[in-house]
């Protein structure tokens, strides 16, 4: 065999024999050409020196790991000049010179990691008949090349964290050609400042409103426009709101009227109804009973052993026991009616009802927060009396139905966006509070300045916050106007950082499939090979 379809190989190497040992197949490879360049001179060389033979592992056959054993061999330069006098025979682009493998299977694996990573990779590899250990996987892609990138002209710059948010790298993204173009290892202002400055063609920086990277910016890319990001300028004020919406929410509680002193209903009322035929089973249970517990006596009398009596009886030996002690037949004493564990949450969930809360669920966790330990069924039998209930009770609160964070998307959205009863639930919040009410209409016309790109209007804007009496909107105001040429440029032109928060939720992926060890070095060949 010279050649074969199966297993095809470069021109100059011809397969001698193969041989299948289990999922192994041994591929003994002859070098026929008659001449190999010498690395040096570059020169043909002829005179062969000795024969030697190397094995490499190759991409598989059929399901097949292959193992090629190249016989190969080595040269004399005869040419005067050359200093190598004898080289070892090259196989370009097939196998590397002191290769463990073929190219082809190295590019195999590297694919592979790029795309899976971790043990994930090692397992479906060896399903794949490519032997293989995450070491090897991890050298195979540390070895892939990164060419450096081109000229970049508009530049988003942002964190990620890798770590589960202990520790933090930058993301440095190309906002025209939409690419990573380069991971750093931290959010350090030097270190980005440094990246920077090898790029004397940016023209943009598109950032967050953090003073690390204007700083970094403004060192590494003097000549440069900043902008503030619009993501962000969004973002940076949904943080700034909540906490207002918060206390609102504690005010408008505040001065809802109390409540009057609960009247519970009465516990047979929701307790489950006593099995009507509950009696009847008693007395039948009593009454097997008696006649075991007289057996037993009768056995104990004539000697028998207590292990004895509990197997013809098919009780066990504890039972047995406890009768024993107690000297009577179980089943004669009426059981005591037990307190339910719920009664002493009774007032609590009827007083969260009389405000108008209907979430069963929610009452059941806010009462095993309080140390309830039954089941929600409980809590359902209770709400259902007092659903059957004559009382009339208030309508619920749009604060019981409207939790802190759906109010703050209610506020942020823009009005047209919301449905008719998201829209109701915003104008009782309104009613209910003057700053809630002031709250929207200032979000709500930042939002308009934002998505309209409408930069003159924010000097009026900032005015009115500063009239609101909001602390907290006014500082995130005081903070827009610090950073104010570059809020204003992110207002003017079309980049956004949107995309970079995209690449950075792609990180999040990658991250997901990853070895510990590498962390840093790999997500890093990840995020700038990603297929
Ligand atoms: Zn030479």
């Amino acid at each position: 065999m010279v050649s074969s379809p199966f297993l095809p190989l470069p021109p100059g190497l011809e397969i001698a024999t193969t041989e299948a040992v289990d999922d192994l197949l041994k591929v003994q490879v002859i070098s026929i050409r008659t001449s190999s360049r010498c690395p040096l001179c570059f020169q043909p060389a002829t005179r062969i020196h000795s024969r030697y033979s190397r094995v490499v592992a190759d991409v598989p056959c059929g399901g097949l790991q292959v193992q090629l054993v190249l016989h190969v061999r080595k040269f004399f330069c005869d040419i005067p000049k050359c200093s190598r006098k004898i080289f070892t025979e090259r196989l370009p682009v097939f196998v590397q010179p002191w290769a463990r493998m073929t190219t082809r299977f190295s590019e195999m694996l590297q694919a592979l990691v790029l795309a899976t990573c971790g043990e994930l990779g090692v397992r479906l590899a060896g399903r794949l008949g490519m032997h293989t250990s995450p070491t090897t996987l991890l050298r195979q892609v540390m070895a892939l090349p990164t060419s450096p990138p081109g000229p970049v002209s508009s530049l988003g710059i942002d964190d990620f964290s890798f770590r589960r948010g202990r520790k933090f790298g930058t993301i440095l993204v190309d906002l025209d050609r939409h690419q990573v173009i380069d991971l750093l290892a931290d959010r350090k202002t030097e270190t980005a400042a440094a990246w920077m400055h090898t790029h004397d063609e940016i023209e943009i920086v598109s950032r967050d409103r953090g003073e690390d990277y204007a700083a970094a910016a403004r060192k590494g890319a003097p000549q440069a426009i900043q902008i503030a990001d619009r993501f962000h300028l969004t973002k940076n004020l949904v943080e700034a709101i909540e906490p207002v919406i918060a206390r609102c929410y504690k005010e408008i509680r505040k001065a809802q009227v109390p409540l009057p002193p609960p009247a519970l209903p009465k516990a047979k009322e929701w307790r489950p109804a006593i099995d009507a035929n509950a009696e009847g089973k008693r007395l039948a249970r009593l009454a097997h009973n008696q006649e075991r517990y007289a057996q037993v006596i009768d056995l104990q009398l004539r000697g028998v052993k207590q292990e004895e009596i509990a197997k013809l009886l098919g009780i066990s030996k504890r039972t047995l026991q406890r009768w024993i002690e107690q000297g009577a037949c179980p089943g004669g004493v009426r059981r005591r009616k037990r307190r339910s564990i719920f009664d002493p949450y009774a007032p609590y969930v009827l007083a969260r009802w009389r405000q108008g809360c209907r979430d069963v669920s929610l009452l059941w966790q806010e009462i095993r927060d309080q140390g309830f330990s039954g089941k929600i069924r409980t809590v359902y039998r209770f709400i259902r009396t007092l659903r059957q209930g004559p009382v009339e009770l208030p309508a619920p609160s749009v604060l019981d139905r409207v939790s802190v964070q759906e109010a703050l998307w209610l506020i942020v959205r823009p009005l047209a966006a919301l449905k008719a009863d998201e829209r109701a639930d915003l104008q009782e919040l309104c009613q209910a509070s003057q700053e809630l009410e002031t709250l929207h209409m200032l979000v709500q016309s930042f939002g308009q300045i934002v998505r309209k790109r409408e930069g003159h209007r924010l000097e009026a804007w900032i005015k009115q916050v500063t009239n609101s009496g909001l602390a907290d909107v006014q500082r995130f105001a005081k903070g827009l106007e610090r950073d104010k040429a570059a809020v204003l440029a992110g207002l003017t032109l079309v980049y956004s950082n949107g995309q970079v928060e995209g690449q950075v939720n792609k990180l999040k992926l990658l991250k997901r499939t990853m070895y510990g060890r590498a962390a840093f070095p790999l997500l890093r060949q990840r995020a700038l090979h990603a297929l």
